[in-house]
């Protein structure tokens, strides 16, 4: 099947208030040209370098959503553009963004990724940590972030009970910290594997790869 039908196949299975983020790294700009001309505008890369290329020869009505790993000393390459972190997972990772914010001029959109998996690879705030990490946000009063929820990756296995478990726990986390904080409205969860699990528990944004563009080499 082509990208863009593949695109309206995981789409018919999503409600409208689900964003689908396409995620194109090592997919080519051709590649990403044919999911755009079928209408699609949200794309999710994890490499600063990777991204930004991506953004200077595509089309500025793109959402580019940052999913991978951040280094500090690369936030101000993505700062003038991005249009949503999902990955922050430090205190002086946020105090950098709200720098960049103020120098852009804007404000950037953040998510806190939290480590629900069991796998030391796995990057994130300590789940026991999260609620202390939250009220240090809500002291630092930033002016150019605007904190608008949670990310998760459950764990590589195929024990879809497990999956489940690990998003629960998250989702509990996500409605726990709702009351403190009115802000918080999305809940990213699912990627090609586990999406119909994360949309079970109410993902607000799953973000897919493979089951659009096929296997990354
Ligand atoms: C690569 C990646 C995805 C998409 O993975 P697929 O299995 O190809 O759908 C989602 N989230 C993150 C953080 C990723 O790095």
């Amino acid at each position: 099947m082509s990208i863009s039908e593949n695109i309206s196949k995981i789409k018919k299975d999503v409600s409208i208030k689900v964003k689908l983020i396409a995620v194109t790294k090592t997919k080519s700009i051709k590649e990403i040209k044919e999911a755009y001309n079928s209408n699609h505008r949200f794309f999710g890369e994890n490499k600063v370098q990777e991204m930004t290329e991506k953004w200077k020869l595509l089309p500025k009505d793109i959402e580019w959503h940052m999913i991978g790993h951040l280094q500090k000393n690369k936030v101000k390459y993505i700062a003038p553009y991005v249009s949503l972190i999902h990955s922050v997972d430090s205190i002086r990772l946020l105090n950098e963004i709200d720098k960049q914010g103020k120098k852009n001029n804007r404000t950037i959109n953040c998510l806190i990724q939290v480590n629900i998996s069991d796998e030391e690879s796995k990057f994130g705030v300590n789940k026991d940590s999260l609620s202390n990490f939250i009220e240090k946000i809500i002291e630092n009063k930033y002016e150019n972030i605007a904190v608008l929820g949670l990310m998760g990756m459950a764990s590589f296995s195929q024990n879809e009970e497990k999956i489940l478990n690990e998003f629960a726990s998250l989702k509990k986390l996500f409605s726990d910290q709702k009351r403190k904080f009115p802000n918080f409205n999305e809940l990213s969860i699912g990627m090609s594997s586990d999406y119909k699990i994360a949309l079970k528990l109410g993902s607000t944004m799953i973000r897919i790869g493979s089951k659009i563009f096929g296997q990354r080499n």
